[in-house]
């Protein structure tokens, strides 16, 4: 049996770009180790959860790592608070938040009460209490973003916003759903009656009264979520199993699969990875562990960016990185693909599939020699990311038979 090291590159996949001549950010970068791998193994294509879907990337992780997103992914809220390093149980409740500004009224005249340029971390730490019983967190986003997640027994997600999602009207009471959701939407009224006398009172809110600014006297919820209970990862797959990663969001993925997260050393999450410090990082963890995630954030954040050349370069510095993989491909199947396409010319995710390799020592090839969108057309692979997993049990000796 081999061991099995997953390097997820985010939003690797692109789209012809006239800055490089008519190139893919793949195409253009030079990447020995890539097109070395790409000898080495197998290649094609694969299509992010399934064909035609353009998905983000929680849905794609959790479908890179086996699960079925029509029956686990529960709606962005548990994803966005785990994406701002909040730590999400399986059966909390979580949701998308923002500071709002309500008049004397009580009626939302801002759904972002201004623009809120400092950090509203004290505003999130003072209305983090517990009610009843339900421990209530909040913590900050971007400007006046934030995510809230309660945890307790009997929580249900079937219940409505707070946001009434225009301005000139006043914040919904919470409703329940559902019968079994009464003590979810109770304590949640309960717990922003009490937001409101704090916010209005809070000495952040007073000096921003006080330069003219609107006041973030309201927290307005919406797109309640239950975190899913996933199967665990290591027990379904019979790996142990760690990951490599630097953007919270995907950290709590795996946590909640019950894959360890490693620490280590060193800048991630950015353009600005420690690109070889994260490869050695995980070529370490995989000295006492079966299988290795690794996300590299960087390509997505180009490709956000529209800017193309800065998509190329990240390329090139993680193809550098995994120059080291090259001598310890014994015993080892490697993978490199990306988690779906965010292609520089939209500047978004796209439902374009992503090229992926297989690759091994005294593994089957199938004639190609270059890792890129193009070179992939020609290649042997063409799958849905769910059945990635099955895969690469196949490729490293691990899966068991299917018949007599
Ligand atoms: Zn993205």
């Amino acid at each position: 049996m081999k061991k099995i090291l997953l390097i997820v590159m985010d939003g690797l996949g692109d789209r012809p770009n006239p800055e490089l001549g008519g190139r893919t950010a793949l195409e253009a970068a030079y990447r020995p180790s890539l097109n070395y791998l790409a000898a080495h193994g197998i290649n094609g294509f694969m299509f992010p959860v399934k064909e035609g879907i353009r998905s983000g990337s929680d849905t794609s992780h959790l479908s890179i790592l086996g699960y079925n997103t029509f029956s686990v992914y529960t709606g962005r809220g548990p994803f966005e608070a785990m994406g701002l390093g909040m730590d999400v149980m399986p059966g909390d409740i979580a949701f998308r938040a923002n500071f709002a500004y309500v008049n004397d009224d009580g009626i939302v005249e801002d759904r972002r009460a201004g623009r809120i340029s400092d950090s509203t971390e004290e505003l999130c730490k003072a209305i983090s209490v517990e009610i009843d019983g339900v421990q209530f967190t909040v913590k900050n986003g971007v400007e006046h973003r934030a995510a809230l997640v309660m945890h307790g027994e009997g929580l249900s997600d079937r219940i409505s916003d707070s946001d009434p999602h225009v301005i000139g009207r006043a914040p919904e009471m919470i409703k329940a759903l559902d019968p079994e959701a009464g003590f979810t939407a109770e304590v949640l009224n309960k717990y922003l009656e009490m937001t409101r006398k704090v916010l209005n009172s809070h000495g952040y809110n007073r000096s921003r009264r006080n330069s003219g600014n609107l006041p973030a006297n309201e927290l307005l919820l919406r797109g309640a979520g239950k975190a899913p209970v996933l199967e665990n990862f290591q027990q379904k797959y019979r790996l142990k199993a760690a990951c490599v990663v630097g953007i919270p969001l995907i950290s709590g993925i795996c946590k909640l699969a019950g894959i360890e997260v490693v620490k280590y050393k060193g800048s991630t999450g950015t353009v600005k990875t420690d690109y070889s410090g994260k490869i050695a990082a995980a070529l370490k963890a995989l000295e006492t562990r079966d299988f290795v995630l690794v996300n590299i954030k960087a390509p997505d954040i180009a490709g956000h960016d529209g800017n193309a050349l800065l998509k190329r370069d990240v390329i090139q510095e993680s193809d550098r990185a995994f120059s080291q993989i090259i001598p310890r491909l014994d015993g080892l199947v490697v993978a490199i693909t990306g988690d779906h396409s965010t292609p520089c010319s939209i500047k978004e995710h796209s439902g374009d599939p992503v090229p992926i390799v297989v690759a091994g020592n005294a593994m089957r090839t199938d004639g190609i020699t270059r890792f890129d969108e193009t070179s992939a057309v020609s290649g042997t692979l063409r799958l849905k990311s769910t059945d990635l997993m099955d895969v690469l049990m196949s490729a490293s000796d691990r899966s068991e038979k299917y018949g007599a």
